[in-house]
């Protein structure tokens, strides 16, 4: 999608730290992080959020989940916060799906 912040960062238009990169997925340092260490990590398709899932993405998305791990190990993390908003009224605020990876000193209750 030519309109998408996240697509732009996935086409190196526009320029991010990128930590990972494979066929499928992409993954960055937030440009505003919450924590010590804070990924985004994005599929490349373009999907929007949970919500624009089909059933075609199933493997996609299981193959989303394991990339998680990796990167908390590729960045040293003991333990870390994985987040994903859906929609406006869940705090996304960029429309092309991503999970958050929190993690470094001990993160608060949530
Ligand atoms: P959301 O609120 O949609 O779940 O999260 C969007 C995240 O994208 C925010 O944490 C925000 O700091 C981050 N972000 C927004 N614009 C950019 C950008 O241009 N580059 C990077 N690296 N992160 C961005
Ligand atoms: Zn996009």
């Amino acid at each position: 999608m030519t309109d998408c912040l996240f697509c732009k960062i996935v086409a190196g238009e526009i320029p991010s730290q990128t930590v990972f990169e494979d066929d499928d997925f992409f993954a960055f340092r937030d440009i505003s992080p919450k924590a010590d260490t804070h990924l985004l990590l994005i599929p490349k398709k373009h999907i929007v959020n949970l919500d624009d899932l089909q059933p075609e993405d199933e493997a996609l998305m299981g193959k989303m989940m394991l990339t998680v791990p990796k990167l908390a190990k590729q960045e040293n993390l003991e333990g870390y916060r994985t987040i994903t908003n859906t929609g406006a009224k869940g705090g996304q605020e960029v429309f092309h799906m991503h999970f958050h990876i929190l993690g470094g000193s001990k993160l608060p209750g949530f």
